[in-house]
């Protein structure tokens, strides 16, 4: 990968994953209204596109209105997330933001903002304390505002930093991605990358025998040279390839033996460890997801007439 670019690079690894995974334009939102955006966001960070959807869409079907959410108790909003990971912190993020909205514009809608430029709406939104996630703000300018924006969140970012794809932070890995991977290709593209961080990929043991990407990806080529090396030798690895890689390899390859073939692939994917995964030394980092704020105090009261925004 010397004399390879980093579009180039980004662009095989495009061209392996949709070859694995052919992507299904039905599982992808679509292009959302700015507030269906942001609660997509909180959904869908480090869960499945198909585990955002399905909460998304049990917001819209299980409750009046979006005011219906900002009044109702945690639990109930807990319910429509209860299949996603850290429903609780999910639910309050939502809650919190539809009572900033409606305590700033006593509605819910903020489409007006699609319209303005993308600065001048972003500015607009800053303030509200969802927008300090970048993922949430990548996950707006991409499917409500209509901007360049790839949305990487813990899972996507492992992945990547696995692939030799590293950045300290966040932000900087986005504005790397925004650089090589064109607009017209942004969604699939981290759409695929998502796909792999949930199928092979995974955070404690990446099961590099299966996957795509193996005869591209320093992480995997690291491992298979220390394996050689039987331990005798130290195996050339690069910064990505994490001391326990050969021993996760062996680990992958036994299993993908025992299974006696290669492609089952897991039908749900499971929640996103919070423990880090045996990750490259060089992409040690900070959670994309906003700090969590304490919950403000009770909800103004509702107008009795408000509704609307869905
Ligand atoms: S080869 Fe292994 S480490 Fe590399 S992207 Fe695939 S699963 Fe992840």
């Amino acid at each position: 990968m010397a004399t390879q670019s980093k579009s180039q690079f980004l662009n095989d690894i495009h061209t392996h994953l949709k070859r694995r995974y052919k992507p299904k334009p039905d599982r992808s939102p679509g292009r959302l209204s700015i507030l269906e955006a942001v609660v997509y966001g909180v959904c869908h960070e480090d869960v499945t596109r198909e585990q955002a959807n399905q909460a998304l869409s049990r917001f819209k079907d299980e409750f009046f209105d979006w005011n219906e959410v900002r009044v109702s108790p945690i639990e109930e909003v807990r319910e429509a997330l209860a299949d996603i990971p850290d429903p609780e912190g999910r639910a309050q993020r939502i809650r919190r933001f539809l009572r900033q909205l409606f305590e700033k514009t006593y509605a819910f809608n903020l489409d007006a903002l699609a319209k303005k430029p993308l600065k001048e709406a972003l500015k607009t939104l800053q303030p509200y304390e969802v927008f300090k996630s970048d993922f949430v703000t990548a996950t707006v300018i991409q499917l409500a505002l209509g901007g360049h924006a790839i949305p990487v969140d813990e899972s996507s970012r492992r992945a990547l930093g696995r692939l030799g794809i590293t950045e300290p932070d966040v932000p900087s890995l986005r504005a790397v991605l925004e650089r090589a991977v064109p607009k017209n290709r942004g969604q699939e593209f981290i759409e695929l990358i998502e796909e792999l961080a949930h199928d092979t990929c995974l955070p404690e043991t990446p099961e590099c025998p299966r996957c795509e990407l193996r005869k591209l990806c320093p992480y995997a080529q690291a491992a298979k040279e220390a394996a050689k090396g039987g331990g005798k030798h130290h195996a050339a690895k690069p910064a990505d390839a994490p001391p326990a890689a050969a021993k996760h390899a062996e680990k992958a390859e036994e299993k993908s033996k025992a299974a006696g073939k290669d492609g089952a692939r897991k039908a749900s994917h499971p929640a996103p460890d919070p423990s880090p995964a045996p990750a490259p030394a060089s992409s040690k980092k900070p959670s994309a997801r906003g700090p969590a704020a304490p919950e403000p105090p009770g909800p103004p009261k509702s107008p009795p007439t408000k509704r609307g925004g869905k």
